[in-house]
């Protein structure tokens, strides 16, 4: 059966359609509107998610060489995200199903980004139940167990701002455009990662925090350019190495535990932030330090995209788990 994935939750309108588990095509609208206003604006995300989303599903259609009627099922993101965001794909999707006759499936977009290792190309090869994922994204980090495709354990979550959030944050302190996440990997390839430390949060459990580490860059820069105007232009560099390694350490830490704790060595990593290079190669490393089974995806199924929506359909399609068009669009979803 042939999935059309459709994704809306944040910023980015997104279409995608699946076969077997293999990606016909993957098509993504980026809303450049949000860049100079240093995050996304709520209201104008809607607006462009309506005027993407007919040439983008078109789109995608169009790449995979398959015609509306070839489609077997809708997937959708129902949450988390940004209502207004939201409600533009889930509406679509809706429609869509009722005008073509085809079932319609809700998919929770954190369990997206971690079943997107499950799309045929996402990894060498896909992860072994039970495993744990790091999902690191712009509104979340969280260390889910995944016993089975749609059987996940939160054990330990962010207690305020995201990783993602904190890359943003730090660059937006540093005058660097929005999202700063990419920004800072590329920066911090030319930096020293130890020339600058900032303290680590002490946080119960498996949990996170990261609204800490904002404050003390911004305080820390603040005093520095006091005493020298230039003094973010003189370390950009260096800067950006030493807040992407406290911002590593703090993710590489929890996790250890998080393994030390469940004796799963089967580790995987999801959403926005696992594209960046560094924690990629600290979690390889794991391999030959501590014998880790470790999965990282394709870049182009980390950040937001509907291939790993439209994986999760095709996951929950097989399952014959559909939904209502009464089901709503939910800001907030666990999962
Ligand atoms: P959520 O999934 O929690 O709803 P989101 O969908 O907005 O949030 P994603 O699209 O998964 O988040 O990820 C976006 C985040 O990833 C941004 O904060 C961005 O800065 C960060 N990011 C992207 N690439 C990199 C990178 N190479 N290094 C660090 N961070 C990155
Ligand atoms: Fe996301």
């Amino acid at each position: 059966p042939i999935i059309l994935g459709i994704e809306s939750s944040c910023d980015d309108t997104a279409a995608a359609v699946i076969q077997n588990h293999r990606i016909l095509s993957n098509v993504i609208a980026n809303q450049k509107v949000h860049q100079s206003y240093g995050g996304v604006v709520p209201e104008l995300a809607s607006r462009a998610h309506q005027q993407n989303i007919v040439p983008v599903v078109n789109e995608a259609l169009k790449q995979a060489g398959i015609s509306p009627n070839q489609i077997a099922g809708i997937a959708f993101t129902r949450g988390p995200g940004l209502m207004g965001s939201l409600l533009v794909g889930s509406s679509f999707a809706k429609s869509l199903s009722m005008s073509l006759n085809v079932p319609l499936i809700e998919v929770n977009h954190m369990q997206g980004h971690i079943l997107a290792h499950f799309i045929e190309d996402a990894n060498e090869s896909s992860p072994e139940f039970p495993f744990l994922c790091l999902t690191v994204s712009g509104g979340h980090t969280q260390i889910v167990k995944i016993s089975n495709y749609f059987e996940m354990e939160l054990l330990g979550e962010t207690i305020d701002d995201a990783a993602g959030e904190a890359f943003d944050k730090a660059g937006k302190i540093l005058g660097l455009d929005y999202p700063s996440g990419p920004i800072i990997d590329k920066l911090a390839k030319e930096g020293n990662p130890e020339k600058f430390k900032f303290s680590k949060p002490k946080v119960d459990e498996l949990n996170f925090s990261f609204s800490g580490l904002k404050t003390a860059i911004l305080y820390f820069i603040q005093k520095e350019t006091q005493k020298n105007s230039n003094f973010i232009q003189e370390n950009l560099y260096d800067l950006c190495a030493s807040i992407q390694k406290t911002i590593i350490d703090i993710l590489m830490d929890k996790l250890e535990k998080a393994v030390e704790k469940t004796g799963i060595k089967q580790v995987a990593i999801a959403g926005g932030v696992s594209a960046n290079s560094e924690i990629r190669n600290r979690l390889l490393e794991m391999e030959t330090k501590a014998n880790w089974k470790v999965y990282i995806p394709k870049f182009e199924y980390t950040t937001d995209n509907a291939a790993m929506i439209a994986i999760a359909g095709q996951l929950k399609f097989e399952k014959n788990e559909f939904t209502d068009v009464s089901a709503q669009s939910v800001s907030k979803y666990k999962i």
